[in-house]
């Protein structure tokens, strides 16, 4: 299924089979020279399949055509091998390429038990984490060949056809996503920094990262902009950029007053333990019933929720030989 958005750029929505948000937007703006496509789905057939199809009907040439990831995501860069093979230039923001090259690059061994590590001190039993490296569709889908990919930087700017595109780092959802701003139209390709309807996960593992901190200045970045029209990495097109920035910062905001609440003086939690007391999907009503994906996710989000609130002095990380656990910072 494929639409066309503005003059040559067309959306064609790719379905990805289990997943929450059920479909991911690829994006191509087709020129004479050479065409872009945005983001590509999963590396699994039905992704594929929607694809090819699309970029037939739209008569797009894949030996003329390049890639822009707006992230590493295995639902957006899945099918870089499909685009590597008919030696398109690949673009991507530089720290989501180091990312790729760290867990993907065939020169490597493919790591994810380093998740592991990772994961264990924040309260996941081992049967868990076995069953999550088993069942997450980033490592199951994710792209499997990664070579000659093209890092760009913050203002950037790509030209296809009538269009000049400048790259926006929005890091955030992840440390080198990078948005796509289009001046004439006022267009902007905002892959999972800004959706329309939800906000987008912010997850770290890496307790020295600040992905929220980053995330929320990212917001800042792009309301400077004069955006008429915001095509997001799933679901519609909208056209209230700044209202769904302002409603995305109030989501945190009340996020981190429902975590404090938790807390009394006395008490000490695991982010697992924080996680699980805290509103979710409403139709999972329970933590127990969460399918351990969501689980997964879900303390990941929580996690760079406590380090937002441990950098701002508001709550305190105690790490031991096993556990890290988070209280309340005592105020003297
Ligand atoms: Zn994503």
């Amino acid at each position: 299924m494929f639409e066309e958005i503005l003059p040559t750029i067309f959306r064609i929505t790719i379905p990805l089979p289990g997943h929450p948000l059920k479909t991911m937007n690829s994006y191509v703006i087709l020129s004479r020279e050479r065409s872009l496509v945005i983001d590509t789905g999963w590396n699994r057939y039905e992704c594929v399949e929607a694809l090819l199809d699309g970029l037939e009907l739209i008569g797009v040439n894949l030996a003329r055509t390049d890639l822009f990831l707006t992230h590493i995501h295995a639902d957006h860069a899945g099918l870089i091998g499909l685009f590597q093979k008919n030696h398109a230039k690949i673009f991507c923001g530089r720290s989501d390429m180091e990312f790729m090259d760290y867990y993907i690059n065939t020169s490597k061994p493919k790591d994810w038990q380093s998740l592991r590590k990772l994961a264990k001190p924040h309260g996941f039993s081992d049967t868990e984490i076995d069953a999550a490296i088993d069942t997450l569709t980033g490592n199951r889908y994710a792209p499997d060949y990664n070579d000659n990919i093209i890092p760009v930087e913050d203002n950037d700017i790509i030209l296809v056809g009538n269009y000049k595109l400048r790259c926006i780092a929005t890091p955030g959802h992840t440390l080198g996503h990078m948005c796509l701003y289009e001046p004439e139209s006022k267009t902007l390709f905002s892959g999972d920094h800004l959706l329309g309807e939800i906000s987008p996960t912010i997850s770290q593992w890496n307790l020295s990262d600040s992905n929220l901190a980053n995330y929320l200045a990212s917001l800042d970045k792009v309301a400077a902009y004069a955006v008429d029209k915001v095509l997001p990495g799933h679901w519609d097109a909208f056209t209230n950029c700044r209202t769904r920035i302002n409603e995305t910062k109030a989501y945190h905001q009340c996020r981190n007053a429902e975590i404090l609440e938790l807390f009394d003086d006395e008490k000490t939690m695991t982010a697992y333990q924080i996680a699980s007391c805290l509103s979710w999907n409403k139709k999972h009503h329970e933590w127990t019933f969460f399918p351990i994906s969501r689980k997964w996710g879900a303390v990941a989000d929580t996690l760079s929720q406590l380090c937002y609130l441990r950098d701002q002095g508001v709550l305190k990380m105690n790490i031991n030989q096993h556990h890290v656990t988070w209280s309340k910072k005592n105020r003297f």
